[in-house]
């Protein structure tokens, strides 16, 4: 735990980041869990044991670790900004049913093929999301 914590630190700080109380609780978080939660959602995790964090400074550390690139933003939904500590390339999968979001590994796709576009489109960057299906708590199987 102390490592993890040493280790969190030492992340922010190379990021050049100050380490706050607010921007250490609210990585820890995102990075202790895989369901790309919602700055509210995050918010009421934090505050479970008792209120100590308020939304904007929430918001405002999760705007500190999306800038520095410790955390993205993930917009599956219209209106719904969640957040996510992978920031290695990868795949999303939504359950249609309850709206879990999961992660899929980049290689367990395979990659499209860019050069069947037509000419001209110049294409850095992609992520698949998956929609449509049903999550195994949905759809136990
Ligand atoms: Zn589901
Ligand atoms: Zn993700």
């Amino acid at each position: 735990m102390q490592q993890q914590a040493d280790k969190i630190i030492q992340t922010l700080k190379a990021k050049g980041l100050r380490v706050t109380p607010q921007r250490f609780a609210v990585y820890a978080d995102l990075l202790a869990r895989s369901d790309h939660p919602t700055a509210e959602q995050i918010t009421n995790h934090l505050n479970q044991d008792g209120p100590t964090s308020s939304q904007a400074t929430v918001y405002s550390s999760l705007q500190a670790l999306r800038e520095v690139g410790l955390v993205r933003e993930v917009l599956l939904e219209e209106g719904v900004c969640r957040y996510d500590a992978n920031i290695e390339p990868h795949h999303h999968f939504r359950c249609q049913s309850c709206g879990a979001i999961e992660d899929i590994a980049w290689d367990q796709l395979q990659d499209l093929d860019l050069k069947a576009l037509r000419p001209g489109l110049q294409v850095t960057h992609y992520e698949i999301t998956l929609y449509g299906g049903y999550c195994n708590r949905c759809h136990p199987e």
